[in-house]
């Protein structure tokens, strides 16, 4: 059985081949990988764990530590700093997203791996 890797979802590819394209547009998941037989989204909650478990966690730590920083140095108003980092992080989900969304399907598929060629090609 192939392992998901993460080298190969972090470069946005099938978590297992590592040569199907992993995102249809920058925003949208493909439906599967053909050469593998198998889907990346197993269900619809699957957006939701890539943005509460992987974007909104890594956004909001890179925020408060940019927000730090700037009121350390700068000694901006605080309400000013919070903008500013409210703002970059907002930038950053969504320069970031495809890279999550590569993570957490990486994640699922290792967790719980899919047996490469077993899904239906039809299915996607
Ligand atoms: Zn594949």
């Amino acid at each position: 059985m192939t392992e998901a890797k993460l080298s190969h979802a972090l470069k946005r590819s099938c978590p297992y081949c590592g040569e199907t394209p992993l995102m249809e547009t920058w925003f949208k998941l493909a439906e599967g990988c053909p050469k593998c037989s198998i889907r990346y989204a197993r269900d619809e909650a699957h957006y939701s764990g890539a943005s509460q478990m992987v974007a909104f966690p890594v956004a909001s730590v890179l925020g408060l530590l940019e927000g730090a920083l700037i009121w350390y140095f700068f000694k901006l108003d605080i309400l000013l700093v919070a903008m500013l980092a409210c703002v970059s992080m907002v930038l950053f989900i969504v320069l970031f997203w495809p890279f999550a969304l590569g993570i957490w399907t990486w994640f699922e598929h290792y967790m719980q791996p899919a047996i490469v060629g077993s899904e239906e090609p039809s299915q996607f």
